[in-house]
């Protein structure tokens, strides 16, 4: 059970995230969580530096889609103008949005990347499903009650897996 925990890498950002060894794994879709992993929870807009990240993403022929737990309005607001395809009110960690998102990207779990700052939502579920799961740092701390709450239960399973000698910021980027 543990170890849907563990995410198949670590990076400090979605920057920070080599490309070009996601395509030596054969990833060809990517599917990234919105919040505090794209842009900061309260802020609508993505930056100059995130547009340059996706164009550069696209660039490289990958198929990119939004999967947020957060209101159509807030999705969308952010991704169409991005023209990136979506999914909100996501239910992450269920399984269901994961399959819809590969359906619409047309790729299969094994090369599909799933990046999120939670452990419980976008790691858990990604694995859970089969994908190759990315977790990066929460861009911001400015939190939602129900995340906050789920940061309390990460904390414990780091715990965990840090007693374990499983987890490892050292080991990515
Ligand atoms: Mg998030």
């Amino acid at each position: 059970m543990l170890h849907k925990f563990i995410p198949d890498l670590y990076a400090k950002s979605i920057y920070a995230i080599d490309l070009d060894e996601l395509q030596y794994r054969g990833i060809k879709g990517i599917i990234v969580d919105l919040d505090n992993t794209l842009v900061e929870s309260k802020c609508c807009e993505a930056t100059p530096l995130l547009i340059d990240w996706l164009n550069k993403v696209k660039q490289k022929n990958f198929r990119v889609m939004i999967v947020s737990n957060n209101s159509k309005a807030r999705v969308s607001k952010f991704a169409m103008p991005l023209n990136i395809p979506f999914i909100y009110g996501a239910k992450k960690p269920l399984p269901f949005s994961f399959h819809k998102a590969l359906k619409l990207l047309g790729t299969h779990r094994y090369e599909t990347a799933m990046v999120g700052d939670q452990l419980l939502t976008d790691v858990f579920g990604g694995n859970r499903v089969g994908l190759f799961t990315i977790l990066v740092l929460p861009v911001s701390d400015t939190e939602g009650l129900l995340t906050r709450f789920n940061r309390q239960l990460e904390r414990l399973v780091f715990h965990c897996l840090k007693k374990r000698g499983l987890f490892g910021w050292e080991e990515g980027n």
